[in-house]
Parts: C-alpha cells; structure tokens; sequence
C-alpha cells in the first residue's frame, strides 16, 4: 500500500489511487475520506468530473487531523475548453480553490480535443499543443502544480509536446485493463521515462455509457480463475496486474468495503499469470473518444493513430 514509482522529477507517486469520475456528490466526500483512513495516498480528481468542492472538503477534514497535505498525491485534469495558454493558470487555480489546496502534485491535459466555452469543437491544430504544455511549466514555476502530464495522448502526441518541452511529462493517463493492454504505447512512454496511469483498471464494470455485451473485465473466467488461485478477488487481480506490469493504477470505488479491497494487493502473480492475463488482450476501449467525433475536426482515427 506504501509502495510508489518514481516520476521523472525524483517526486514519488503512490501506486494505488482512488479514481472518483462518476463518484456522486453525497458520497465522494466519505470515500476520500475512507480512503485516507484506510491507508490511500494518492486521489485522482478532474474538473470536469463536478466534485472537486466536496473532494476539498473532506481535504479539509483530514488535514485538520494526522494526515497532512504533503502526506498525499493529488492529481487533477485540465478540461478541453481550457487549453488556450491565457486560460491554463486560471482553469488551476480554479481546482485547487475548489480542492482547497495551494498546489496540486499532478496536473494533465485531460484529452487531446480543443473545444470553447460553448461545446463547440476547435481542429487540434487551432491550438499547439507546445502552447499549452508551456502555459502548464509556467505554472510549475510558479509552484501551483509540482509535476505536468498528459491523459489519452497516443505516443505521436506525446511526441509533439515532448518536441517543445522545458519539463518533461511525468505522466500519460490512459485506459488500461485485461481487455486494452496498450503495450506499444506503455514501452514508449516508459522509455521516454514518463510513467503511465492505468484507468479504468477493472474495465469500469457497470458504467452506463458503456456496452458490456461481452463479459466485463472482472467477469472474464480467466481472471476469476486466476483470483481462486491466490484466495483474493477479480478486482485484486486486475489491479494487482496494473502494478506488476509497471504502472499507477486508481480503481474508483464509493463503497468502503471496496476500497479496502482495492488496495489490499499484495500478494504477487506468477510470470505464468502475466502470460494469461497478456492472452486477454483485445485492444477493446471502452471509453472510445466516439463522444469527441460527432462534429467535422475529430474521428478516431485522428484521435487514437500513432497509439501503437
Ligand atoms: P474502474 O475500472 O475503476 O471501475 C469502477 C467501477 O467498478 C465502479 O462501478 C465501482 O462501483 C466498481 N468497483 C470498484 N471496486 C470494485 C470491486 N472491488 N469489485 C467490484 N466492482 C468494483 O473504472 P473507472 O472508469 O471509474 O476508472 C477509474 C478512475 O480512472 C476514474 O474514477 C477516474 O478517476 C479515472 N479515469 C480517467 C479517465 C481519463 O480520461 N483520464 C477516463 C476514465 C477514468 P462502486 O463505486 O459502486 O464500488
């Protein structure tokens, strides 16, 4: 539960978290607390997600007591209508008023996808990415935020701010389970010596916006059979394969009992266990981007190429 990879500035990130997208209001706030009770040291928070406020007041709780703000890793994701450089510091201070924090451990762009204030949809190209990525190291410098990164980058666009950047990218957030194991993208990005974040870790089981026709990541037999095997859960299992395969990984979950759960993974998968988990893959997303494309600058394929 301790245990942290070490980003590219020398700070340390937890590698457990608690995810809280659709985590609602009236329970968030006990979950982050739950969770900080429970040993967590790491919360993934977003704008858009709608919840920061009550996240920060539970902050506000727990850093009253015996856990203190330096104690956890908090990451929050800069929206798509706030890429423009003169929007960047405000859209932060924004969150961290909302969060009731002075400076936040992990700031991301949250998608590669321009829009304005409105909804409305701007080509990629109608803002550079170098501009942002140079509005967010302003912000470093300014001691807002202490480490930068991206989220559902593929490695061309990782490339593009890497190209311009004065601080590296710690972080690529991206959609990773048994189903979607991005092993091109995982291997540059590590290369690169940015580390990646695994979401939706056990395949974000019971979403609404998604289609599980097929059986749900922690449904799949392989991995219940693998959970039988060392007396734990499908969910440990999963989570216990983000870590192994190097990555941070912030299963969400709003129940308490489940949360203790998602962090008790400290037992260890055998290299024949890695293999069968590795079988799994099927490069299915289930949070596809298809809610970016439905206007003329934006389709998949732009989205995702240069991914593998
Ligand atoms: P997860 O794979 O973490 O699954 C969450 C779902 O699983 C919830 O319905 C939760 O329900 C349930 N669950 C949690 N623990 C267990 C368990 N032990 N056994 C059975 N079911 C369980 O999916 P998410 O999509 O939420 O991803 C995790 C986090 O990643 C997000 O919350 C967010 O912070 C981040 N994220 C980032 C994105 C990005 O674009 N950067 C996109 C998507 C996610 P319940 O709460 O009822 O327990």
């Amino acid at each position: 539960m301790d245990s942290t990879f070490t980003l590219v500035s020398g700070n340390k990130i937890p590698v457990v978290g608690l995810g809280t997208w659709q985590a609602e209001k009236g329970v968030v706030g006990q979950a982050v607390k739950d969770a900080i009770e429970l040993g967590y040291r790491h919360i993934d928070c977003a704008a858009i997600y709608g919840n920061e406020k009550e996240i920060g007041e539970a902050f506000k709780e727990v850093f009253a007591g015996d856990v203190k703000r330096e104690d956890v890793f908090v990451t929050s994701k800069l929206w798509n209508t706030m890429h423009a450089p003169e929007k960047v510091e405000d859209a932060l201070k924004k969150t961290l008023s909302d969060l009731g924090l002075e400076y936040l451990d992990l700031y991301l762009i949250h998608w590669p996808v321009h829009q304005n204030d409105d909804g409305s949809f701007l080509p990629y190209e109608a803002i550079p990415i170098g501009d942002t990525w140079k509005a967010l190291e302003a912000c470093v410098d300014k001691g807002l935020v202490r480490d930068i990164g991206v989220s559902n980058f593929s490695a061309k666009k990782v490339k593009q701010v890497l190209q311009g950047a004065r601080i590296k990218p710690a972080m690529n957030q991206i959609e990773r389970h048994a189903y979607l194991q991005q092993p091109k993208l995982l291997e540059y990005c590590l290369s690169e010596g940015i580390r990646v974040t695994a979401y939706s870790p056990l395949g974000s089981p019971g979403n609404s916006m998604y289609d599980f026709s097929e059986k749900a990541v922690i449904e799949t037999e392989a991995i219940q059979k693998l959970a039988e095997k060392h007396n734990v859960t499908a969910a440990q299992v999963c989570i216990r394969w983000a870590i192994q395969s190097g990555t941070v990984t912030i299963p969400k979950s709003t129940k308490r009992h489940r949360i203790q759960e998602n962090a008790t993974v400290d037992f260890k998968l055998s290299d024949e266990d890695m293999k069968e988990i590795a079988a799994l893959d099927k490069g299915h997303r289930y949070c596809d981007g298809s809610f970016w494309t439905k206007n003329e600058h934006y389709t998949l394929e732009s989205l995702w190429e240069g991914t593998e």
